[in-house]
């Protein structure tokens, strides 16, 4: 964040507009009905510790900074006479610039989730902030003023900001002798008093803040000061110490997400390099997941000290999910971020945290089914970007991986489905699509159906990209059910025989298909009889050697490709529509061709539409249609 005073400051008070964004969120806030305001405590103690931990690692580099107030700590006052409550921190402070930026606009991103999400409720759903946390702005829950008085540390000015959230905030320049850091001012509305009384106000500091690594202190009346928390980092606390709210607390803190934690894993690394690392995997889906950017979300600490919460190389980007802390013993405390990615004790740490992560998901994916099912179904779609990302960990991954299946409800792991191969299946089949319904729903996989044949569902846009590079599981062979000739003859269980076509019909059904190949074209790679249909007339399919079809079309749609390959229209000589086409080309032989014109652009068309693609010229495929139905009705 930048410090520098390059706009001009103000030599004298001045009144800014909120944001857009931040004034809807003001107005939420204050006319929530929520009933848990004491959140407000934890969120700017929160913000206090995060500058605590801020300034201590700047101090790393440059000392100064600390001026001889080197124990870092929170402090807290209420006045009764007043009415107000003080959350004041000694720690990195606000520029002016800062001040405007940071309590002007929205920073957080999960604040900004939080005004999108209650933007299209009814009435503003004010349990949603509970969920979303929604930082300082929810001090305004309770006080109908609040001042916040800040000097950065290392400047030589200090900044008053003032706002009772209707609309615009002021901002004034303030005697430089302020002490560093930040103080929050709360003029509590009248019927928010209970907030000043101190068993309270311990109480609420206990429950949410006791993770704080630094002291919470409590300033009475009598000016007496009483520790409120246990002010050592949770994470350096024994396991058997720390209770499940506990790590709840310390969870919602580090990773801004206010579920619960689904696993927590607190372990602590001895030997040549010692470390201790607190993670968390959410039980949620936290709404960021699929952002660009893909960013990691562990700080490292140092022997206790902060050192980043942006070091792209503590966990790979598929571990996105996880969120906690890591503390190293061996680390130089005054590393530079940069020189981090080329620390080796850096490369060991993430190794060892993969593993340990990995290992407890196929802990998990045994031992608890459903909850397993609900945590892939958040997240699987990210892990699986280590399929072909990181080629290391590709075994655990592949065991990890889960999928819907045609075959069975729920989901099904690879080594199961291999167990269930149908007799005679050499390959695993699967289908890929946009959706679940719109794959299980497709004409392909008719006959895999009539011969019991398990076929896995792949939804994922991720999964076209791992399946163009892994082939294989347990010695067999991925397969797409929409490309190649697929011959099922050998597999599962034989459907009911038909009566042997005769040869008759088998030769009119040739004439069409040739009929079909000419009018069609270059439209089309081929036309041929299909061993997949058994109840559609058609479906189209990918030539072995070409890319399958839904890649294609992810690419398409990003624009990475511009046309795509022609496909194989493949035609079910079952179907009562095609034994029909087939009995006129024999009865009119080479005459048919102008009549069935349409109709085989209309087989076409029909076979576009079940991919999910829209016919290439739909003013042609209506003209079609129209005339077909006109004929129709009218005979
Ligand atoms: P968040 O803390 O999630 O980023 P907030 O709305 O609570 O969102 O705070 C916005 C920003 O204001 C913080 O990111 C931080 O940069 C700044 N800030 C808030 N409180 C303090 C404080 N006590 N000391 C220094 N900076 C603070």
């Amino acid at each position: 964040m930048s410090t520098a005073t390059n706009k001009s400051t103000p030599k004298k008070a001045e009144t800014h507009e909120f944001q857009a964004e931040v004034a809807r969120l003001l107005d939420i806030v204050a006319h929530s009905l929520y009933s848990d305001k004491e959140i407000f405590l934890r969120e700017l103690v929160s913000n206090s510790s995060d500058a605590c931990d801020k300034l201590r690692y700047e101090a790393l580099t440059d000392s100064s900074l600390l001026d001889g107030d080197g124990d870092l700590k929170i402090t807290i006052t209420a006045d009764a006479k007043t009415r107000t409550l003080t959350v004041a921190d000694n720690g990195i402070g606000m520029s002016y610039q800062e001040l405007v930026d940071n309590l002007g606009t929205i920073a957080r991103s999960g604040t900004a989730a939080f005004v999108e999400q209650t933007g299209k409720e009814e009435d503003g759903n004010s349990n949603l902030i509970g969920q979303f946390g929604v930082g300082f702005y929810s001090a305004f829950m309770v006080a109908d003023k609040v001042t916040v008085t800040s000097r950065r540390a290392g400047a030589g000015e200090a900044w008053q900001w003032e706002s009772d959230g209707k609309g615009s905030f002021d901002i004034a320049p303030i005697d430089a002798d302020t002490p560093r850091g930040t103080t929050v001012t709360l003029h509590l509305e009248k019927g928010e008093k209970e907030f000043l009384d101190a068993p309270r106000i311990g109480h609420i500091i206990k429950t949410y803040s006791d993770h704080i690594g630094l002291p919470i202190n409590l300033v009475g009346e009598d000016g007496g000061s009483e520790q409120l928390n246990t002010a050592s980092a949770l994470w350096s606390r024994p396991r058997g110490e720390i209770s499940d709210d506990q790590y709840k607390e310390f969870y919602h803190h580090v990773g801004h997400l206010f579920d619960d934690p689904w696993l927590t894993l607190h372990n602590r690394v001895e030997g040549r390099i010692e470390y201790t690392s607190l993670l968390f995997v959410p039980t949620s889906q936290p709404f960021d997941l699929f952002q660009p950017e893909r960013k990691t979300n562990v700080k490292l600490y140092v022997r206790r000290v902060f050192i980043t919460d942006d070091c792209e190389d503590l966990l790979p980007a598929w571990l996105r999910f996880v969120r906690g802390i890591i503390d190293s013993e061996d680390l130089p405390l005054n590393i530079s971020r940069e020189m981090l990615q080329l620390n080796p004790v850096l490369a060991k740490i993430r190794t060892g945290m993969v593993k340990r992560v990995l290992g407890e998901l196929k802990k998990k994916a045994k031992k608890d089914t459903e909850g397993y099912a609900s945590f892939w179904n958040n997240f699987g779609a990210v892990l699986k970007e280590g399929l072909y990302e990181s080629a290391d960990y590709r075994e655990d991954l592949l065991a990890l991986a889960h999928f819907h299946s045609t075959g069975q409800e729920g989901l099904t792991n690879l080594a199961d489905y291999v167990g269930r191969m149908a007799d005679g299946q050499e390959d695993i089949y699967y289908i890929s699509g946009e959706s679940l319904e719109a794959v299980a729903a497709s004409p392909q996989l008719e006959a895999f159906r009539a011969r019991n044949i398990d076929v896995l569902l792949m939804v994922d846009p991720v999964d076209e990209f791992w399946l163009s590079m892994i082939n294989e599981f347990d010695g067999k062979n991925f397969r797409s059910a929409t490309r190649g000739d697929i011959d099922l003859d050998a597999i599962g269980t034989a459907p009911e025989a038909d009566d042997k076509p005769s040869a008759a019909a088998d030769n009119a059904l040739s004439s069409l298909t040739a009929l079909l190949k000419l009018t069609l074209a270059d439209a089309v790679k081929d036309v041929r009889e299909s061993n997949r249909l058994t109840d559609s007339a058609v479906c189209l399919v990918a030539a072995e050697d070409d890319m399958d079809m839904h890649i294609e079309r992810i690419l398409r749609q990003s624009k990475q490709v511009k046309t795509g390959a022609k496909r194989i229209l493949e035609i079910n000589p079952k179907h009562p529509l095609i034994r029909r086409l087939a009995d006129t080309v024999a009865e009119k032989g080479g005459d048919a061709s102008v009549e069935l014109d349409d109709v085989a652009w209309l087989l076409l068309d029909q076979a576009r539409i079940i991919e999910g693609e829209t016919p290439p010229d739909p003013a042609a495929f209506a003209r079609r249609m129209a005339d077909i139905i006109t004929k129709a009705v009218s005979s």
